[in-house]
């Protein structure tokens, strides 16, 4: 497989670039935080001084793990960026989490110099890129996919194909709408319970069992009773991909108005410098909102 280039080295990228090299990967990667780019070459990478750089001392395979569509914009058509130096024949993973109409429009730049691009974003947070037990969800060229697959699986417990180049984000974006609504359900449903003096706790026991009961309920509902919104998923990282969904909807004339109402109680979580909270927080918008607490 060779050298693989990998930039983006923050709270997930970091965890990820860990496992390959622990696979016995080799890698140059590339982040304008240099402490970030110390610490992994301490465990064996060597560093580029751009993604230029990377790309051309890579052999196959780049990934990318950066915060939004602009980053990758940056890094694959800026300055220095990957299309100045790229190789026909290489592959580029982008397992950030963008808007999808943006990784077709990228994909189609490096595709006009032989590079072929597949989408894969990932769900799971740090703890998951630490465990190397991701999801990752991959929208891309079927034969490009079976070639990195190996690698992929590195970094995650399931790693599934579901269409082509965009797919991949488009799966993230239905998987944050969901997540995001379900949470304001949750932070809801409690808030009334509190407001109508049914203890939220007892609720919770009498119906997580039940139609109403998910994931989003079993992990955040105790965080809402305890007041506990440590991240977890950051409210401003959640309001990135919410504000992505609406972009994407609204190039397709879609509708997605649950969407845009939590995106609305997102921004305001933010404006009373919650931005950094868990997305649980939510919890938190709901108390403001009723003059409660789902502390208790
Ligand atoms: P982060 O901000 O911690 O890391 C991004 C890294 O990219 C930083 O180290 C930054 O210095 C680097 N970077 C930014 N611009 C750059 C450039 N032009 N060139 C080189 N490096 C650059 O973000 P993160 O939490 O690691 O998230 C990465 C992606 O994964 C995001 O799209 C996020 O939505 C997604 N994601 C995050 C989580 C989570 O729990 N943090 C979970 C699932 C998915």
């Amino acid at each position: 497989m060779g050298t693989i280039g990998f930039i983006g080295l923050g709270i997930m990228g970091k965890p990820m670039a860990k496992n390959l090299l622990n696979a016995g990967y080799s890698l140059i990667v590339y982040d304008i935080n240099k402490p970030a780019v110390d610490e992994i070459c301490s465990c064996g990478a060597k560093y580029a001084v751009s993604s230029a750089e990377v790309a051309k001392m890579a052999d196959e395979i780049i990934i990318t793990m950066l915060p939004n569509s602009c980053h990758v914009q940056d890094v694959v058509a800026g300055k220095n960026g990957i299309l100045e130096t790229g190789k026909a024949g290489q592959i580029l993973i982008d397992m950030s989490s963008i808007s999808p109409i943006i990784s077709k429009e990228l994909g189609g730049k490096l595709a006009e110099i032989g590079i072929t691009m597949i989408d894969a974003p990932v769900s799971g947070g740090q703890e998951k890129a630490v465990s190397g037990t991701l999801a990752i969800m991959v929208g891309g060229d079927k034969s490009a996919f079976d070639k990195v697959l190996p690698v992929m699986e590195k970094m995650g417990a399931t790693v599934t194909l579901v269409g082509e180049l965009g797919a991949g984000n488009i799966t993230k974006l239905v998987n944050q709408i969901i997540v995001g609504i379900n949470i304001s359900a949750v932070a809801e449903g409690m808030s009334l319970a509190k407001k109508a003096g049914v203890d939220p706790r007892r609720v919770f026991e009498a119906i997580r069992k039940g139609l109403a009961g998910s994931q989003c309920m079993e992990d955040k509902a105790p965080r809402m009773f305890e007041g506990n919104y440590e991240p977890g998923f950051r409210v401003n990282l959640h309001i990135k991909d919410l504000w992505n969904v609406l972009e994407t909807s609204r190039a397709l004339c879609g509708s997605v108005p649950l969407t845009a109402q939590v995106l609305e109680m997102m921004i305001v979580l933010a404006n009373d410098g919650h931005e950094n909270l868990d997305h649980g927080s939510l919890g938190l918008y709901y108390e403001k909102l009723n003059n409660t607490s789902l502390k208790g």
